[in-house]
């Protein structure tokens, strides 16, 4: 690498960017929860990115893992090869699930990730003969990637507008289960999801339950509402109208799993076992791009003896390299007991967002679990009204808190005007107390000069 930091306007560039600096910063270092930049400014990774760098950056560990690999070999196609780190991985996963989680098929990232659990899902039907089943039941204002048929579940309305003519597939949307907004007044949280599975049920049986393949929702709801988990209950009543209708219930992990909620797998907590689980983000960390599709024993057998063949299929599958990477991640996070961690100092972490920021006359909701946490923003504490939509304020915070050196995840106000800007924090699993006492200074400080620049 040349010595004197690469500095490029974007015209300069010809990178076609997503960040919309000006000039962006040039990433050339990472150490723990901090992120480098070419003049050696120091920025606290408190979002790991979005909800990817779970072990910090630089561990050694992955370092030489991927070393290691590349020593061996970098790449050898699945169609004709097995490897090492991904069947170790799959082994890993599999101890890891809940019972009956036996097989693993390894992508490189969430939204291919979630384009296989559909594919096999359907798959899953047609070998069985159950021709008809097609639909997907995804849910209002959710987010499943940026893939045409990720984005065709993803429920979003500003994500999907510009693609809709190629993004009407067969998929439904219903509510999603989100208390702070949508709970009825004087409605217990038991209420609320009961009244929310019975609207799923009643959804299903309209459209023919002989019809639907799969419900498909994110235990906890990152990136477009901000770390929000169902209410108790919600997920097991879903789960027993799935099994009553032979529908198959996938959930994506892909943010919120890996032990950021402070279980390996999410919907621990909500006590419940899908059939397909998606994961991606936190699995390699961010040291190379990886997703993973866990399906149910079952599911394995019919597809494995099935006539089809796997129908899922791209390039880099189980890649040796991102593999031995995620092993690594995988295996320093159980040496070190950083989910056990991240249970521990979730509440930790909570108390301190509450004295940093709950009293401030704009945030509306802190919420979340373990190191999965959402602040959303209100113009108004009683009513709950957001903030314009168009006044810009999330991306305005996003680029406060870069300028005092913070990365967090911001997100917009929906299009339908329903709920608020928030700011997603998903701090490394290293993160000591006082690393996510900082992030939260600094974040205040970010969200009254975002205020103060737009006028709000
Ligand atoms: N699903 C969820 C819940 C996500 O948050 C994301 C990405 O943010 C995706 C799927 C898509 O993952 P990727 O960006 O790796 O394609």
């Amino acid at each position: 690498m040349s010595e004197i930091p690469l500095r490029r306007n974007r015209a300069q560039s010809r990178v076609l960017h997503r960040a919309s600096a000006a000039e962006p910063a040039v990433a050339v270092g990472g150490e723990g929860c901090w992120l480098i930049d070419q003049d050696g400014r120091r920025y606290l990774d408190a979002s790991g990115g979005a909800a990817v760098s779970c072990l910090g950056h630089g561990d050694p560990r992955v370092r030489a893992a991927i070393l290691a690999q590349l020593d061996r070999v970098a790449f050898a196609h699945t169609g004709f090869f097995t490897n090492e780190p991904m069947e170790r991985l799959a082994d890993l996963l599999s101890e890891a699930a809940p019972e009956g989680f036996g097989k693993v098929c390894f992508v490189s990232g969430g939204s291919e990730a979630i384009e296989s659990a559909l594919k096999i899902a359907r798959q899953h039907a047609v070998e069985r003969g159950d021709l008809a089943r097609t639909r997907v039941i995804a849910r209002r204002q959710s987010y499943h990637g940026n893939t045409l048929g990720a984005l065709s579940a993803t429920g979003n309305v500003g994500r999907r507008r510009p693609f809709l003519p190629w993004v009407m597939g067969d998929v439904v949307h219903v509510a999603p289960c989100h208390a702070y907004r949508y709970r009825l007044p004087g409605e217990s949280d038991t209420g609320y999801g009961a009244r929310l599975a019975a609207e799923f049920e009643r959804e299903l049986l309209i459209q023919g339950p002989e019809t639907v393949l799969a419900f498909l929702a994110e235990p906890v709801v990152g990136a477009t509402l901000g770390a929000v988990p169902a209410v108790e209950g919600y997920f097991k009543a879903i789960r027993e109208i799935c099994t009553r209708h032979g529908v198959l219930l996938i959930l994506d992990e892909v943010m919120c799993g890996m032990g950021r909620t402070g279980h390996t797998f999410a919907c621990e907590a909500d006590g419940i076992a899908p059939d397909i689980i998606v994961m991606a983000k936190g699995l390699g960390a961010g040291y190379q791009p990886i997703g993973a599709v866990l399906v149910s024993d079952e599911i394995a057998r019919v597809i494995e003896t099935g006539r089809l063949g796997l129908t899922t299929g791209h390039t880099y599958m189980g890649h040796p390299v991102a593999c031995a990477a995620a092993l690594a991640v995988q295996e320093a996070i159980r040496d070190d007991g950083l989910v056990a961690r991240v249970r521990e100092m979730g509440p930790v972490f909570e108390r301190l967002l509450r004295e940093g920021l709950g009293d401030r006359p704009y945030v509306g909701d802190i919420r979340g679990r373990g190191f999965f946490r959402g602040i959303e923003l209100v113009a108004d504490r009683e009513s709950k009204a957001p903030f314009p939509a168009g006044a810009g304020l999330w991306k305005k915070i996003k680029e406060e808190a870069f300028a005092r050196g913070l990365i967090c995840y911001p997100g917009g106000g929906t299009v339908d005007g329903l709920s608020g800007d928030h700011v997603l924090l998903a701090p490394p699993f290293i993160a000591t107390e006082e690393e996510l006492a900082l992030a939260i200074d600094r974040l205040g400080a970010a969200i009254d000069a975002a205020l103060a620049a737009t006028g709000l």
